[in-house]
């Protein structure tokens, strides 16, 4: 089978490496010729919508796919005309707009933070009224890793209508003019996510949730599973998840981060968990299930894609998945410390995406094993001390 992935970065490269084992092989399109799949696989260089680098992508191709989320939807709906192409169009279109995006949590009844969606400059105080300082105002379109985004809050001495007016229109000034999004700053106390894979008929399988901490609007470490007694959040979750699949005719993996609220109303009605937004595609809080699941995302992503039937979830712990192994996964970021020495920590599995190091770029993954919480807290301190001395950005 040969598979076309739209987009050469590192989530190409990881779908590549867990589809060889099954006898797949693999072409990818992307504007950069040092794409980190170049390493992996045939690499078409070429603008996305570019139609003639677009055919000789998809000359010879079973499948199409995409690791990238901001590839043109027309782009996808020109192979689409001609090749079976999954996760679906309107995944990838809802997956692009924050505002498309919130209007589908809102009709399946899935709770996100109070927002308004702004089109005028002149709306943007009103909205902040309407959603309470502090807020985050993010652009409506091609955000990512924090990018897009800014937090506009009270000042000691400034909290006048003015003040706050000004604040906003400073923030409206650097985004992009076709709307904004201002969203309630959610004090919460955890941020999950929950990686879900529908199958092509229509059978769904979930991974552990995962719990993420971002720092200046990138991931810098997953735990999973993450700490859910009685299972409440992962139930809230999947239900969530389960509702998106179906509504959206999805086949491949999709991940959902929820904010964990606190405070008053935290809880009510099983609505601990808000919304963020979702990923068509495999996603970075899953990049511990390469070695913690019995079937990787990137796996399950290609078995679904292709048709085939999905695998085990379960994690890897001994005997039958009878224990949980835990799993920590922390990302190499601007930079990052020698092999040697990350190899030197026991449990720890090296994943280097082929990327010259710059600030703020994910080069690699690092992912921690133990039998214990106990034991994963004592090996994650080490770790993390050793990759904060070579991250930059
Ligand atoms: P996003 O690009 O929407 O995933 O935002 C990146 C990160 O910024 C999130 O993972 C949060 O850590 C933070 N963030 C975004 N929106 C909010 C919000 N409404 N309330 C609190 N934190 C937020």
């Amino acid at each position: 089978m040969k598979i076309g992935i739209l987009g050469g970065g590192q989530l190409g490269r990881m779908l590549a490496l867990a589809g060889y084992p099954l006898g797949m092989s693999f072409r990818f399109l992307d504007p950069d010729a040092d794409a980190p799949a170049r390493e992996v696989g045939e690499l078409i260089v070429g603008a996305f919508t570019d139609h003639a680098a677009l055919d000789r992508f998809a000359d010879g191709l079973d499948f199409v796919t995409y690791e990238f989320e901001n590839v043109p939807v027309e782009s996808v709906e020109y192979l689409a005309a001609k090749l079976r192409v999954a996760p679906p169009v309107p995944a990838l279109r809802t997956g692009q707009d924050r505002s498309a995006e919130k209007a589908m949590f809102t009709q399946l009844g899935i709770a996100v933070p109070a927002y308004t969606i702004v089109r005028e400059r002149a709306d943007l105080a009103k909205a902040a009224e309407h959603v309470g300082l502090p807020c985050v105002m993010k652009t409506l379109r091609l955000g990512y890793d924090g990018k897009g985004q800014a937090v506009v809050k009270h000042t000691a001495g400034e909290t006048s209508p003015r003040h706050v007016a000004a604040r906003l229109d400073g923030a409206w000034a650097t985004f992009d003019r076709a709307g904004v999004i201002v969203e309630k700053l959610v004090p919460f106390s955890r941020e999950v996510s929950i990686i879900a894979c529908r199958g092509a008929d229509g059978s769904i399988v979930y991974y552990p949730l995962a719990q993420n901490v971002h720092r200046h609007g990138i991931l810098r470490l997953s735990t999973a599973p993450a700490p859910d007694p009685g299972g409440v959040l992962t139930a809230q979750a999947q239900t969530a998840a389960k509702k998106i699949l179906e509504h959206l005719g999805y086949v491949g993996v999709l991940a959902i981060e929820f904010f964990l609220q606190t405070g008053p109303g935290a809880g009510v009605g099983g609505k601990a968990l808000l919304a963020n937004e979702i990923a068509p595609r495999v996603h970075n809080s899953g990049h511990w299930s390469i070695e913690g699941s019995i079937c990787s995302q990137f796996e399950n992503h290609l078995r679904a894609v292709t048709g085939l039937p999905l695998g085990s979830t379960d994690s890897t712990g001994p005997v039958g998945g009878q224990s949980t192994v835990q799993c920590a996964m922390v990302n190499l970021i601007g930079g990052t410390p020698s092999t040697a020495e990350l190899l030197a920590i026991p449990g720890v599995s090296l994943h280097l995406y082929g990327k010259e190091p710059r600030p703020g770029r994910k080069v690699g993954h690092v992912t921690l094993r133990a039998q214990t919480i106990v034991r994963l807290q004592e090996r994650l301190n080490t770790l993390t001390a050793l990759v904060d001395a070579h991250a930059q950005g």
